[in-house]
């Protein structure tokens, strides 16, 4: 690491520097130390060394180790089992409605969105409303109503878990545990997925930076689960057009970053049924590993997100299009084996 500090500070936050392991070479340079640290691991002492920017006559504070420690290190493809992989060659198309409303409606969906191509069952039993009046979800009855349409239809299930205290609930009726973008920063609740065996989708919070989402996803990898996927859902601009601002450079970037598959849900992204195709294209072309699309078997019917929400045959025809790009990419789009 690296301390700019006044020449008349220097000799103490060198003696601060060695007192936690660091080896200090120091050089002077206009009326400043330049003080430089090595052998010693920066993250062990983080809030040490954050707070030497509190010392007197510190004016930067410079940190040469990588943020993660566990996040970035290697490529990992996440596995679901049975063939399921995300982050390998083949796409992974999830869809499925904003909510689970109904037995006929989730079954219905299910089966439209698994003879279509999907692999993975979408839909919410816990949701975060913005109003504490609108609909919040079935509960556990939703879980249930889920895990059963997709067994019933070999598809992968995924729903999100908002309460720390529900994670081994959720995990028990779905395949993927599901972090929504109000979520992001609940470290609690990140570090108690982090101690599930279910893989984690983990939303790109409503105004986080790409080094935010980094590192929510190392609170959930360093408590223990590194099966991570990320997922680009939009972030708050000043663009009204739009319900989100899809920012696609986040896709190779973040696994550039990362190193775990990311996705993307056009859906909470635009807010708007048209967009779904061009940005799922867009995606793809991008780099996404998969797409998390909502689907609802009667949109304007929908209790949540009708309008950012495609009728099956939309998504019937937008499955051959993801192909078509995936294939110019040499990928492929995982398919279902439909029951
Ligand atoms: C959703 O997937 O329906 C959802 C609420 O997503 P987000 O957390 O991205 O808003
Ligand atoms: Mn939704």
């Amino acid at each position: 690491m690296i301390v700019v500090v006044a020449f008349h500070a220097a000799g103490a936050v060198k003696s601060r520097l060695e007192e936690l392991g660091f080896r200090v070479e120091e050089a002077l340079a206009g009326g400043r130390a330049v003080l430089c640290g090595s052998g010693a691991d920066e993250l062990l002492h983080l809030d040490h060394l954050k707070q030497l920017r509190a010392w007197e006559g510190v004016e930067e504070v410079h940190f040469s180790q990588p943020s993660t420690k566990v996040v970035g290190q290697e490529s990992r493809i996440v596995d679901l089992g049975e063939g399921v992989l995300i982050g390998g060659d083949a796409i992974v198309i999830m869809a499925g409605p904003c909510t689970i409303e109904s037995e006929s409606q989730i079954f219905a969906t299910a089966e439209a969105v698994a003879h279509a191509g999907a692999t993975v069952l979408r839909g919410g039993a816990y949701k975060p409303s913005t109003s504490p009046y609108s609909f919040r979800g079935m509960g556990v009855k939703g879980l249930e109503l889920i895990a059963a349409a997709g067994k019933r239809f070999g598809l992968k299930v995924i729903t999100e878990v908002m309460d720390p205290r529900k994670v081994d609930l959720v995990a028990q009726h779905s395949d993927i545990l599901q972090i929504g973008a109000r979520n992001m920063q609940n470290y609690d609740l990140l570090h108690e997925v982090g101690q599930s065996s279910k893989p984690v989708l983990l939303k790109r919070g409503l105004s986080a930076r790409y080094e935010e989402w980094l590192m929510a996803a190392e609170h959930v990898a360093s408590s223990g689960n590194e099966q991570i996927i990320l997922c680009e859902r939009g972030i708050r601009s000043f663009e009204s057009g739009t319900r989100n601002m899809l920012d696609l450079a986040s896709v190779p970037v973040m696994k550039e970053l990362a190193k775990l598959p990311v996705i993307v849900d056009p859906s909470q992204a635009t807010g708007k049924r048209d967009l779904i195709a061009p940005m799922s294209l867009a995606a793809i072309a991008a780099g996404a590993d998969g797409l998390l699309i909502e689907v609802h078997v009667n949109p304007e019917q929908a209790i949540k997100d009708g309008a950012q929400s495609l009728a099956p045959a939309q998504f019937e025809a937008l499955v051959p299009q993801v192909q078509a790009v995936a294939g110019a990419l040499g990928r492929s789009v995982l398919l279902p084996v439909v029951a």
